[in-house]
């Protein structure tokens, strides 16, 4: 049997009607950059998220620098100041944060969950950070009652990175509504995945919502007139299409993902994968990705490449190894998040999936 990680052919498939019926909608329309489209979307996913302000941006890094970008413009965050961000994210997330000329704080995440945890937050916050960039890694919130709190209380802005948690939620409070503000991808591999690029904002603030808006488009609030000095990360209309499509499915899929994730959980008995940890309830976790960590990787990979079973690494090489830092980072030394990416393999997990394909897959592990 073939696994493969990750199908999106199949993925959107299942919509295909839908999605061609968007796409002949926009093209026939004549209006093809923030029209109907994007406003109706953007209208969508904040009521979705439980946000009162979403703003549609060309991708998720996009989304993030013009978060930090905007406080930045409305005097809250200045060149130089710190931003704590868990050591072992994507890169995007750091990335987001030097762009702005602002100092990444690498904090540890907690071993159990890969994700940032509030005591490693709270030992690594100094005078000079004024801002925490929580990702929710994996499709896991991050444990946010406590570290909305820890913000409030120290008077620090809060952005989530809830590029790969769709959905996730703690008492109905789902990613993106947590923080001061959030950024979305919508990658075509995420949890709600449009045709090509694109991202979003979320936000509490009308006035980041505003100045965010201005930012995406040359800085212009009016046509003509610039506020500020802004780059070009709109989204495009036919993604906004497609999103509004494929909204209507994430809840489904995100539990499809859930059943999944429950099996391998149950079902995985091999004693040499360590299985991922839940921190809250099964409900704050979307499984974007199914990440488990092992000691002999390679020959893990191996075996089930042999089986046809696809895996993935997420990710091969912590951000302060990267050649890109190795100026400010590289001399970091953060033992926990070094060991994460040696280990760390990621097993196929998608609406998708078939129970027999899930079957093969924990049949495969259990024999070796
Ligand atoms: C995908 C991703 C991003 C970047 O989103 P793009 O749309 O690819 O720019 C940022 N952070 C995390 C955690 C991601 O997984």
């Amino acid at each position: 049997m073939n696994v493969p990680f990750l199908d999106l052919k199949a993925i959107n498939a299942r919509h295909a009607a839908e999605l061609k019926a968007a796409a002949v909608r926009v093209i026939d329309s004549g209006w093809y950059v923030l029209g109907e489209e994007v406003k109706a979307f953007e209208a969508e996913f904040a009521a979705w998220v439980g946000s009162p302000h979403c703003v549609g941006t060309s991708d998720g890094l996009s989304a993030l620098i013009l978060a930090l970008r905007g406080w930045k413009e409305l005097g809250l965050l200045k060149d130089g100041d710190a931003v704590a961000v868990p050591a072992n994210t994507y890169i995007a997330s750091i990335l987001a944060i030097t762009e702005n000329r602002l100092r990444p704080v690498l904090v540890e995440p907690d071993e159990d969950t890969f994700n940032l945890g509030v005591a490693k937050l709270a030992a690594a916050l100094t005078p000079d950070v004024k801002a925490v960039l929580a990702v929710h890694l994996y499709g896991q919130l991050a444990d946010m009652p406590a570290i909305a709190n820890l913000c409030r209380e120290r008077g620090l802005l809060l952005l989530e990175d809830a590029a790969q948690a769709h959905g996730a939620h703690i008492g109905g409070v789902k990613a993106g509504a947590w923080g001061d503000a959030a950024a979305f991808s919508f990658y075509p591999g995420k949890n709600l995945g449009a045709l090509g690029d694109a991202g979003a904002l979320t936000c509490k603030d009308a006035k980041l919502a505003e100045m965010v808006r201005a930012l995406r488009n040359y800085g212009s609030h009016e046509k003509y007139k610039n506020l500020v000095q802004g780059p070009n990360d709109r989204l495009d209309e036919i993604q906004a299409a497609f999103l509004r499509v494929k909204l209507k499915y994430i809840d489904d899929d995100n539990s499809r993902r859930r059943e999944i994730a429950r099996r391998y959980r149950q079902e995985i008995k091999n004693t040499a994968v360590k299985l991922p940890g839940v921190r809250a309830s099964e409900d704050s976790h979307v499984w974007h990705l199914f990440v488990v960590r092992v000691s002999n990787r390679d020959a893990f990979q191996k075996k089930l490449a042999e089986q046809g079973i696809q895996t993935a690494i997420h990710y091969p090489v912590a951000p302060h190894h990267q050649q890109a830092y190795a100026k400010e980072l590289g001399h970091l030394k953060l033992p926990l998040t070094e060991a994460l990416h040696r280990e760390v393999v990621s097993l196929p997990v998608s609406p998708v999936m078939t129970d027999a394909e899930v079957d093969y897959v924990v049949a495969q592990i259990n024999s070796r």
